[in-house]
């Protein structure tokens, strides 16, 4: 029986994990197909406090991990299966064997959206991602145009944000209105460096031949007409999806599948805690994570000592 079992290990699971860690609780974290999650995916991170040069995602992943490890806690590269609430235990299958835990932290993350367009895998990192306040102030982006795809909160936000860098930012958007809260719509039609392509969709990103994105191919969905555009990055920013689909059932979801916690970072099963962007679908950001693997920790702990006063 594990004191505590972490699945996920981006932000939220490796700092649950050093908290545990260093709580003598020898958690046992459980990567799942992508370890050190989404920021992996990242180049250089310039928002994380306490790295005033940036630091490339990978290595703080890494470092995040090696911080844990120190503790004491055992990371292993291994996929939830299953989960089962019932009759007050709690129980998975991890690579087919069976694993019981008496609390558990779920830090599975989310991925995002992709646009399914040829020339999207092939050129992600090389002009092509997910994320502005990330990649926005690279300088293959700077005083360059760039295209953001979306109508959303996330996509005014990114759009507005990548005006400090990029010459011009067109949103790219598939009806000819926004989704997006008054306020943000308003923030981004009114920035004279966004303009905006309504009825439109992106069909095709270029160039792979030349290793790195030169423009996109638009299609007028009123139309039908088709065009071209000359840009070096595009931001895709359609929305997320959290990796939540082993829990429907077992733990309360809102609709659009996030957690639904009662409380910051509790569930209804006692024991169970949730962490991170399989959470939060509002910051999204690196240290908003860490902060409640951090919380689902010390709750963790908390339920613990409960057991056993
Ligand atoms: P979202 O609200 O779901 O918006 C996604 C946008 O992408 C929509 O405009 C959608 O078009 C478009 N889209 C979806 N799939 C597409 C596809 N395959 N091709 C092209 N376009 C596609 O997602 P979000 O903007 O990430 O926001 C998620 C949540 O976080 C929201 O509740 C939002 O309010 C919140 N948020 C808040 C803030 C803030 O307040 N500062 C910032 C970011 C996010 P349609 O409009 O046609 O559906």
């Amino acid at each position: 029986m594990e004191n505590v079992v972490i699945i996920g290990t981006g932000c939220a699971g490796l700092t649950a994990a050093i908290y545990t860690a260093r709580a003598n609780l020898k958690p046992l974290v459980l990567t799942g197909i992508m370890p050190g999650g989404l920021l992996t995916t990242t180049s250089i991170v310039e928002n994380f406090p306490g790295f005033p040069e940036g630091i490339d995602g990978y290595e703080l992943m890494t470092r995040m991990q090696a911080q844990a490890e120190k503790f004491g806690a055992q990371v292993r590269f291994a996929t939830v299966e299953s989960v089962s609430f019932d009759s007050g235990l709690i129980q998975l299958s991890v690579d087919g064997e069976p694993v019981q835990t008496k609390t558990l932290i779920v830090s599975s993350g989310a991925g995002h959206k992709h646009l399914n367009v040829p020339g999207e895998n092939e050129l992600e990192k090389k002009g092509v991602t997910y994320c502005a306040t990330c990649d926005g102030a690279l300088p293959m982006f700077r005083n360059q145009p760039v295209v953001v795809v979306g109508g959303g909160d996330s996509a005014c936000e990114e759009a507005n944000y990548l005006t400090r860098f990029a010459s011009v930012v067109y949103l790219v958007h598939r009806r000819d209105s926004l989704r997006a809260s008054k306020i943000m719509a308003d923030r981004l039609l009114a920035n004279p460096k966004v303009q905006p392509i309504w009825d439109s969709a992106v069909t095709e990103i270029t160039d792979i031949a030349a290793d790195k994105v030169t423009g996109v191919k638009l299609k007028n969905l009123k139309t039908g007409s088709e065009s071209t555009l000359a840009c070096s990055g595009v931001f895709a920013a359609i929305g997320h999806v959290p990796n939540t689909a082993l829990f429907k059932g077992h733990l309360d979801l809102h609709g659009n599948g996030y957690f639904k916690p009662s409380g910051f970072v509790s569930t209804r099963v006692p024991g169970v805690f949730v962490a991170g962007d399989c959470v939060d679908s509002v910051y999204r950001q690196a240290i908003t994570a860490a902060g409640m693997g951090c919380a689902a920790a010390i709750e963790a702990e908390r339920y613990l000592a409960s057991l056993e006063g």
